[in-house]
């Protein structure tokens, strides 16, 4: 089995996710007491945020660059990021190791394939929604993908993922919202389905408030990592 570096703590409620899900799986795979090889390092979420606010992605991609190669250093075989945001550094972190950085978007594309559903919403932070780092990946993985063009819905969205979903907080209202949204990409624009691009949002939208398929990069993610690490994917 293959040992597993994880750059976790963005948040730190979503890293629980990653934590027990990776070990629950391999364990339904492998059986027994087996459980999953792996290293987290759970950053302070408080430090990046507030170079994020700062739009200094420089000093974010060099600190998450030292913790990569710590990871790297202590037998990691390979890394993973547990967030979408930080998607947007993921050259420079993959720049500091000699180890494979498996990249969240692949791993929803692969699934998206799989389903047959091509032409697709994003909902993630207004980094994600934004900018292009997680829509040209997709994209590169032949995947139509447009995201909401409201600013207003932009921060909104943004804001419930900072101020709610990151801290643990749900609420009926916020779930409202993300559902309305979702359906009015579905009216307007035809999305087929839905990409959950931010780790916190299967948190509070889950695939009985909606009619069309939820393709979340948390547990796309997650299933990849468990593959990788029991060798089932190179
Ligand atoms: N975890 C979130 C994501 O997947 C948002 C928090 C962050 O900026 O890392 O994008």
């Amino acid at each position: 089995m293959k040992t597993i570096g994880i750059i976790g703590g963005m948040s730190y409620e979503s890293s629980l996710h990653y934590y027990e899900r990776i070990n629950r799986q391999v364990n339904d795979v492998a059986g027994g007491l087996t459980c999953a090889k792996l290293i987290v390092y759970n950053v302070n979420f408080e430090e990046i945020h507030e170079l994020m606010l700062k739009d200094d992605w420089n000093s974010i991609g060099e600190i998450l660059g030292e913790v990569a190669k710590k990871l790297e250093s202590v037998g990691a075989d390979y890394l993973v990021i547990a967030t979408n945001t930080i998607h947007k550094v993921a050259n420079i972190i993959q720049n500091y190791i000699s180890i494979p950085l498996i990249h969240i978007s692949d791993c929803v594309a692969e699934k998206c394939k799989e389903a047959n559903v091509s032409y697709l919403g994003l909902l993630g932070t207004k980094y994600s929604m934004c900018e292009d780092f997680l829509k040209n990946r997709l994209m590169m993985n032949g995947l139509n993908v447009i995201t909401p063009d409201n600013d207003e819905e932009i921060e909104e969205i943004n804001r419930i993922i900072f101020d709610e979903l990151c801290k643990g907080v749900i609420k009926d209202n916020s779930k409202k919202y993300y559902v309305d949204i979702i359906n009015k990409m579905v009216q307007d624009k035809g999305i087929q389905g839905i990409i959950f691009g931010c780790t916190e949002i299967e948190m509070l939208v889950k695939q009985s408030d909606l009619d069309i398929p939820i393709f979340d990069t948390t547990q796309s993610h997650i299933d990849c990592i468990v593959d990788y690490a029991l060798e089932n994917k190179k």
